[in-house]
């Protein structure tokens, strides 16, 4: 497959360059060529295929020749080493819980995937990449967990000091081996800034391979379909209709949710699940795209002033405004909103919801509202005790920690502290 530049002004790429490049040369999103729908048999047969055969199905258009089909077999197989259970809340609303993996956040299937892909480029050493990433706290931490131990690929991920939580700074200091972390002085934004000046920085890029492991990146937004197809699975003999309430920042997921149904999965409707940071909700309320600093809320991983994949969207929808809005609606969600929900969860159905997961549920409950006769099934993308303050002051229950959790916690913070740009220049020079 090859993949062209949202800015149309670079060549087309393979699979391997867009993974390898990250961001085309004139710095657009690179988006597939084709999407050929998958037959209607593979449809009717989904209740007798595994994970990885549904997986290896919905992705090998995207990945072939570059990948062979035995290795993108191993590949998906290993990237889907754990559950993705659908829990019903009640008749109209279920969860899908996307936590169960190495670092419990859903970025743990695309970083899983695409540490393998340039794993496999780099088979013959000649394909040694820097992998760049900044991180407000969950990127950084599957990231890091994702990419362990890949040959031929370095990890340097920058997080703002003191600014993400105590298990998100283990996950993503404690590792070793080629994961690097450096610690800043600094903000999130100046974290992204010092990412985006490195891309540009051709005394940079003159001398190493630099790539993004966030979602712009094809090989780690990609899979991310997987997952409403295993839903589907799980769902289709009992309801119709089914909706998902994406809790939306940079809208990787929700986009890749429409591959899938680009792909032939009957998926009725899209909710873009919104805390404040809410520039898509405002434009399909208006039809105006203004962007905004982003601000601070419970539900951090998703505050984003402007989405790096809704330029994706709008090409899957050909700019047409109508089309996406028959698609996809949006809601937006205060953190005191946001803390309501989590409560009214774990009162009604004695289920602990994360923050992220809450305004994903606030959003189905929006959209019953004119649409009562679908279900809504909104994403947990991440586990509650990644959030623990908030979860446990919100429900006044302590929670347990699971393994994948407790595991990191007695290990060892190895981070190399920055102020500059130049500081992380000179690191990644020496
Ligand atoms: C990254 C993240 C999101 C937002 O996903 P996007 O693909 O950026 O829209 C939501 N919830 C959690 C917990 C996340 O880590």
């Amino acid at each position: 497959m090859n993949y062209y530049s949202l800015n149309k002004k670079a060549p087309n790429a393979s699979f391997k360059d867009a993974v390898i490049k990250g961001l085309a040369p004139d710095k657009g999103l690179y988006f597939p060529e084709t999407i050929t729908t998958l037959p209607k048999s593979f449809w009717d047969n989904i209740d007798n295929l595994s994970h990885t055969e549904i997986a290896f199905e919905a992705i090998k258009q995207f990945v072939s020749p570059e990948i062979p089909e035995a290795t993108l077999k191993t590949i998906v197989e290993e990237t889907l080493s754990f559950d993705f259970p659908v829990v019903k809340l009640n008749d109209n609303i279920s969860t899908l819980e996307l936590f169960h993996g190495p670092t419990m956040a859903f970025k743990d299937v695309g970083a899983r995937f695409m540490a393998r892909c340039l794993g496999y480029f780099n088979k013959d050493n000649t394909n040694e990449v820097t992998v760049l990433v900044a991180t407000s706290g969950d990127t950084g931490g599957a990231v890091a967990n994702g990419f362990l131990g890949v040959k031929g690929v370095n990890v340097v991920i920058l997080y703002p000091s003191e600014k993400v939580s105590d298990i998100q700074e283990k996950q993503l200091t404690t590792l070793g081996q080629n994961i690097k972390a450096l610690e800043v002085n600094g903000t999130f934004d100046d974290c992204q800034a010092m990412v985006k000046t490195a891309f540009l920085d051709e005394s940079l890029t003159s001398n190493m391979q630099l790539t993004s492991a966030n979602s712009i990146n094809v090989a780690r937004w990609l899979p991310q379909l997987f997952y409403f197809m295993f839903a589907y699975k799980q769902l289709h003999k009992k309801y119709n209709d089914i909706v998902f309430s994406v809790p939306s920042g940079n809208f990787g997921n929700v986009c890749a949710g429409m591959m899938a149904q680009q792909l032939g999965l009957p998926i009725k409707h899209f909710i873009a699940s919104n805390n404040e940071n809410n520039v898509v909700t405002r434009y399909l309320q208006t039809q105006l795209y203004s962007t905004k600093p982003s601000v601070q809320t419970i539900s951090n991983a998703m505050d984003v002033g402007d989405p790096s994949n809704f330029i994706r969207i709008q090409e899957i929808y050909k700019n047409k405004f109508e089309a996406l809005k028959d698609n996809l609606s949006s809601y937006s969600f205060s953190d005191g909103e946001t803390k309501a929900a989590m409560l009214e969860i774990y009162n009604n159905y004695n289920y602990v919801a994360d923050p992220h997961g809450a305004v994903g549920y606030l959003g189905c409950k929006a959209h019953l509202k004119d649409s009562p006769n679908t279900h809504c099934v909104f994403l947990e993308t991440a586990h509650p005790t990644k959030f623990l303050d908030v979860v446990e002051t919100v429900i006044k229950e302590e929670q347990p920690l699971p393994e994948q959790i407790q595991s990191v916690m007695g290990k060892e913070k190895v981070a190399i502290k920055i102020s500059t740009y130049e500081d992380l220049k000179i690191f990644l020079l020496k």
